[in-house]
């Protein structure tokens, strides 16, 4: 796993940690390498659970994305959002 932008995997609240270890075990899965980018720091839509430590976002990988997201989204369960945007993955927690 790798972390840019000097940011802090430890400023996440547990149920977070939980996500990206299910990330980074599919992505591995699939020889891929999960980059986190952001978790507080970054440019987010206003109310994001960035500033709550309850997201990331991250790289996209580079093949086979339909089938690593569809694994993530197995093993996180709905808890999670996971939102692919252009550029980059979001995930959080938010229990409904
Ligand atoms: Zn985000």
């Amino acid at each position: 796993m790798r972390v840019l932008n000097e940011q802090n995997l430890g400023l996440l609240r547990p149920e977070m940690r939980h996500g990206v270890f299910a990330c980074e075990y599919v992505m591995n899965k699939y020889g891929e390498e999960l980059t986190i980018t952001w978790i507080r720091g970054g440019k987010h839509k206003e109310g994001s659970l960035h500033a709550k430590r309850r997201a990331i976002d991250g790289l996209l990988p580079g093949v086979r994305q339909a089938e690593i997201f569809g694994e993530i989204k197995d093993l996180i369960g709905p808890e999670y959002d996971l939102v692919i945007e252009e550029d980059h993955f979001h995930l959080e927690w938010d229990p409904k």
